[in-house]
């Protein structure tokens, strides 16, 4: 075992049998004689890992025949400039779901290449929740609907999956893939960097409908067309080779929990165990409205900010790092992302407990 548990909202931990498989293939994939990182991306080797990464990914998430899988780069952050460029398709605007810091550098992105038109916005309550759908003032010519799954740092996630009719339905899954079922059918795309909950940074993936490619204004650069990555297979130049082997071992691993199912249900039982505590006491606050709560990250508060640093400082004692919350939101926040232990969300909850008593 680890001296530590990692709260980071990413990178992020990782589970461990990956770790020591990579670490004992380090100098000698598969008697290669090399380690990932030095192989050719046109090599049949990495070209092995490449090609099962994707197939066990589209296996994981149930991708339907129809879709595209692309391992680009760029982060989630550069998806806020692709998703326009390549789906605007010369209608008026896009519209966006507003839930929080996420979705507003979505937003302010695509107002570099249309219109933005926001649906619904969670800010009259400091985005501490979702808008239900039936409030959403959606346009039916909309080129999509965009919406963040999970915002990282406010801690409210959708439980459901929004009925975009016939425009297509686009979700930044940056800090909830994998971690729940999800109907890929329903979206156009869906795009996630890794480093939350999948793999090292460096590597992001997108999942696109083969019917949106393809619609690009001349004048767009090479690299940002889906099409042309699709077309190319993500090989159009070298792609962040040792971040898709990683992943595809986490992808591996997560077979062995049991698929997104298994991991579903033990990411419930590790969000109720911390949601239960913080909710039985006065002492520790979190805001967000119940049934948007994310499972991924739970951002709280301290009765008083002066214990802020005390509280740091004594779990980082007890081998308990990267608590710190969100600058913009301040108090604490825990990860709890498909690789922490419930032993480390129990760790962490045993030690809130003890705190309350020394303080409270
Ligand atoms: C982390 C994160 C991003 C930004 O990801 P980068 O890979 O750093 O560009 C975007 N959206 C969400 C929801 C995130 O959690």
């Amino acid at each position: 075992m680890r001296k530590v548990f990692n709260f980071s909202a990413g990178p992020a931990v990782l589970p461990e049998e990956v770790l020591a498989q990579a670490a004992a293939e380090m100098l000698d994939w598969h008697g290669s004689g090399q380690s990932v990182m030095e192989m050719s991306h046109r090599g049949k080797e990495y070209m092995s890992i490449h090609e099962q990464a994707e197939s066990d990914l589209r296996r994981l998430m149930g991708i339907p025949a129809g879709y595209k899988v692309l391992f680009l780069q760029g982060g989630a952050t550069l998806q806020f400039a692709m998703v326009p460029a390549n789906l605007m398709r010369g209608k008026a605007g896009a519209d966006y779901v507003d839930t929080g810091e996420w979705s507003r550098k979505a937003i302010k992105e695509a107002k570099l290449f249309g219109a933005v038109n926001v649906v619904a916005s969670s800010e009259d309550r400091r985005f501490t929740y979702v808008p239900p759908q039936s409030a959403w003032k959606t346009s039916r010519d909309a080129a999509y609907l965009h919406y963040c799954a999970n915002e990282t740092i406010g801690g409210v996630e959708f439980g459901w999956v929004p009925d975009a009719g016939d425009v297509p339905l686009v979700a930044d899954i940056s800090s909830t893939f994998l971690s729940r079922p999800l109907d890929v059918s329903k979206f156009g795309l869906l795009y996630g960097g890794a480093q939350k909950n999948i793999g090292p940074a460096g590597l992001t993936i997108v999942i696109v409908r083969e019917d949106l490619l393809g619609h690009t204004p001349k004048g767009t650069p090479t690299m940002l067309d889906y099409k042309v990555q699709a077309d190319a297979d993500s090989m159009l130049n070298t792609p962040p080779t040792y971040a898709v082997y990683i992943a595809g071992l986490v992808f591996q691993w997560l077979e062995r929990q049991g698929g997104v199912a298994g991991i579903e249900k033990r990411n419930i039982e590790k969000a109720q165990l911390l949601y239960d505590y913080l909710d039985g006491t006065q002492f520790y606050r979190n805001p967000v409205e119940r049934a948007d709560r994310s499972r991924m990250n739970v951002p709280f508060t301290l009765r008083d900010a002066a214990l802020d640093e005390p509280f740091l400082k004594g779990a980082k004692e007890r081998g308990m790092i990267q608590l710190k919350g969100h600058r913009s939101v301040g108090g604490m926040r825990a990860s709890i992302y498909n690789a922490m232990p419930i032993e480390g969300v129990r760790a962490l909850v045993d030690y809130m407990r003890e705190f309350e008593r020394q303080h409270g």
